[in-house]
Order: C-alpha cells, then sequence, then structure tokens
C-alpha cells in the first residue's frame, strides 16, 4: 500500500482554528473524532466517491456526507439542475411547482404515504411527527428503542444513538424531564418487551417509532417477524407505527424499508436522500393522518425556507437518477462485496468480528456478535476500532469516525474502490 504518513498540517491549523470559535471546532459532533482518536480532517471538495482535503489528500469516502450522496458526490445531473434553479432565486416563502414534483415523486415512491409535509433536516420531521402522533391519537407516550436516534428533539434523548452513543453521553442536561417523562424505551429486536410496554400503560401509547434497519448504533438488521410484530401490536392497541425512513429511505430500497421488507406504517419520516445534499426533511403517511397538519388541521407545523426550490430541485434530480434501471442492484452488489472483503480480511487478520450489508448501508462491529440490539453493539472493542479507523485514514480510506454509525456506498463506487479498500484494511488489521 501507499504511504502511511498522512500529512495534515492545514487541517489542525484549520481545526485547532475552529475549535476556539465553534463548540468542539464542528456543526455537529458526529464530525468530531473524539472516540476514534486524532483530528477531524478539513475538508475542501467532494466528487463522486471521493473527498480531498485541505491539504490535497484524496480520500475513497464511506461516509456520504451521512447518507444524501448516494449517486455520489456533486453528481454533474444534480449540480447542472442546481444552477438552473439559482438563477430563479433561492427562496420562494410561497408555494413552488417543484414541491409538488418532489412531493409526487415521494406519494409514489414510499408505500405508507399518500401526502407529506416537506421540513429541513431529520430532525424536524421527527419532532412533527410525534407532534402529529400524540394529537391523532389523543395519547402522548411513545415508545422508541435504545440506540435509535430520531434528531435531537428534547423527547428524542433518551437513550438516543449517533454522535450520544459514540460520545458515551448520559442523556443530555438540558432536557427537562417533563420532555422525556413521555419516553418509553425498549432493546431493539425485542416484542416482549415492546408487549409488556403496551400493557404497563393501557391506552396511553400514541405510537412507536424506530429505524426499520438501525444506522445510529452502528448497522443492526431488525430479526425476522420484528417489523411484523411491531404492525401487529400497534394494530391491537390503536397506536401509531412510524418508521424513521430519514437514513433508510430511498437508500434500502427506492421505496425505503417499508418497500423491502413489505411491511407499511402508519407514517414515515425521511431526510438526506431526499434532499440530495441539500437541507430537507419530510413527514408523510396516510391521508387521514395527514389532514391534521395544519392549514389543513389543527397541528402547527411551518418553516421560513422549507420547500425552497433549491432543495426541492437537488431531490428531484437524486430521486430521478436513482429510478434509472439497475442502480439498486448496482448498490447492492458493491456493498455486499465490500462488507464481505472487510469481514474476511478481519477474520483471516484473527481478529473478532461480525457485520453486513443491505443495499447500500453497510456495518462491521468489532465484536464476535452476533449483535441484535445496542447492547450487544456496545461489547465492541471501540480502542481497536479507532486504530483501525486511523489505520485505513492513512491509507486513503474515510470511514465514519465512530463504531457505532452505519457506512454508505454510492453509485460512484467502483469495483477498484471496493478492491483498494478491502487490501488496505486487511493491511490495517494485520497491523494491529
Ligand atoms: C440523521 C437522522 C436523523 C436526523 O436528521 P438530521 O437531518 O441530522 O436532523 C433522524 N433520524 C435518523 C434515523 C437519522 O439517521
Amino acid at each position: 500500500m501507499v504511504s502511511t504518513t498522512l500529512k495534515t498540517t492545514k487541517s489542525e491549523e484549520i481545526f485547532a482554528a475552529a475549535q476556539k470559535i465553534m463548540p468542539g471546532g464542528v456543526s455537529s459532533p458526529v464530525r468530531a473524532f473524539k472516540s476514534v482518536g486524532g483530528q477531524p480532517i478539513v475538508f475542501d471538495r467532494v466528487k463522486g466517491a471521493y473527498i480531498w482535503d485541505v491539504d490535497g489528500n484524496q480520500y475513497i469516502d464511506y461516509v456520504g456526507t451521512w447518507g444524501p450522496a448516494i449517486c455520489g458526490h456533486a453528481h454533474p445531473d444534480v449540480i447542472g439542475a442546481l444552477h438552473d434553479a439559482l438563477e430563479k432565486g433561492t427562496s420562494f416563502g410561497a408555494p413552488c411547482y417543484l414541491e409538488n414534483v418532489l412531493a409526487e415523486m415521494v406519494i409514489d415512491a414510499v408505500p405508507s404515504i399518500e401526502m407529506v409535509r416537506f421540513v429541513n433536516s431529520g430532525t424536524e420531521a421527527c419532532m412533527a411527527v410525534l407532534r402529529l402522533m400524540r394529537a391523532f391519537t389523543g395519547r402522548e407516550k411513545v415508545i422508541k428503542f435504545e440506540g435509535c436516534y430520531h434528531g435531537h428533539a428534547d423527547m428524542f434523548l433518551v437513550k438516543a444513538g449517533s454522535g450520544v452513543a459514540t460520545l458515551g453521553l448520559p442523556d443530555s442536561p438540558g432536557v427537562p424531564k417533563s420532555a422525556t417523562s413521555s419516553t418509553l424505551t425498549a432493546p431493539y429486536n425485542d416484542l416482549e418487551a415492546v408487549k409488556a410496554l403496551f400493557a404497563e400503560n393501557p391506552n396511553e401509547i400514541a405510537g412507536v417509532i424506530l429505524e426499520p434497519v438501525v444506522g445510529n448504533a452502528g448497522f443492526i438488521l431488525p430479526d425476522a417477524g420484528f417489523l411484523e410484530g411491531l404492525r401487529e401490536i400497534t394494530k391491537e392497541n390503536g397506536a401509531l407505527l412510524v418508521f424513521d425512513e430519514v437514513m433508510t429511505g430511498f437508500r434500502i430500497a427506492y421505496g425505503g424499508a417499508q418497500a423491502k421488507f413489505g411491511i407499511t406504517p402508519d407514517l414515515t419520516t425521511l431526510g438526506k436522500v431526499i434532499g440530495g445534499g441539500l437541507p430537507v426533511g419530510a413527514y408523510g403517511g396516510r391521508q387521514d393522518i395527514m389532514a391534521m397538519v395544519a392549514p389543513a388541521g389543527p397541528v402547527y407545523q411551518a418553516g421560513t425556507l422549507s420547500g425552497n426550490p433549491l432543495a426541492m430541485t437537488a431531490g428531484i434530480k437524486t430521486l430521478e437518477l436513482l429510478q434509472k434501471a439497475g442502480t439498486y442492484e448496482q448498490l447492492e452488489r458493491v456493498t455486499k462485496k465490500l462488507a464481505e472483503g472487510l469481514l474476511c480480511a478481519a477474520k483471516e487478520t484473527g481478529h473478532a468480528t461480525c457485520g453486513g450489508s443491505l443495499s447500500a448501508m453497510f456495518g462491521m462491529f468489532l465484536t464476535e456478535g452476533p449483535v441484535h440490539n445496542y447492547e450487544d453493539a456496545k461489547k465492541s472493542d471501540t480502542a481497536k476500532f479507532g486504530k483501525f479507523h486511523r489505520g485505513m485514514l492513512e491509507r486513503g480510506i474515510y470511514l465514519a469516525p465512530s463504531q457505532f454509525e452505519a457506512g454508505f456506498t454510492s453509485l460512484a463506487h467502483t469495483d477498484e474502490d471496493i478492491d483498494r479498500t478491502i487490501a488496505a484494511a486487511r493491511d490495517v488489521f494485520s497491523s494491529l
């Protein structure tokens, strides 16, 4: 392999200055390298499967700006469409035809969505969907799963995944007890725990929200029957089932995890891919529930920049690219090859590991496994992961700086990129 001495002088300078003017030097905690050691690298530009840092180093990227870059970074069709849209202005604060276009694409694609509301982030979508769940059912309690992440709103910062898991933070200070007293938690893949919560709280639970495939506690698949079971239990108890597909939407399949597994929730949240790299989130679902959202109904939710023409344009172009024949087959094939190669490299060099992939999402835990929930995931050797992460970075491979994040591939990742990545992993693992 190439040189293992990575020069990141400019990154270090910029990050040192950033730390004095922004908390932790970053605009979002998962970008810091706290759990893997070392300092984050500062990007200069992205294209296809690659990123370049401010020191001119090139990396193969498996973060894909945390999910949106499924067609590859800065796809020429997306950039071209954005150039055209830019000429017409960046925000109208009034209806825009592009909202209809993206709404129709989302409704056609996602089985549960009959009506949709656009917002600016996944966090916003999840906050709004919880308000709607409560308003529709007239109940306050909600069940979430340990290690699942639904954005940073107060009500969801209970045993949350993503940066909360990465940094090993207790549930955040500043969140009032009253905000989380109605948030019940269960281990992922544990139907009995969910049944017990419903039995203990009769007619009080508005619904269940989950990542149908977990990406924020590392990559964890639902066990056979888990999603089906949740669908039955919620129905029996007059509660709503909500799939948070901010990560899995248009990634696991064009219609999301719900299309892949054939389970239709009542409501769905989206983000990441539908914004094509611009800030977009959305929530949608059954027409009778969505009709409660203002101004059609009384449940208030609003946004100055929501549905803005630039974000809609990037989303529309990205979905158009994903509609082409064979895209998900290609994503599935490339990602499977990568996941299998990484697991094989670890095992053959004597490291306990488990993991896998589904469509364009993958993950690898440094523990024997199997991993069915966050408790299992926490058995991973995070110190070893930190060294692995550093070794990969030095070999030009950019992985999420946390054991508790899924990895993402794109249509731009070639077989050669995958081969290089696996070779680098073998090299690093044999040195650990
Ligand atoms: C990323 C993510 C969110 C939060 O979305 P933001 O756009 O970062 O606010 C919510 N839920 C899931 C499942 C996510 O992966």
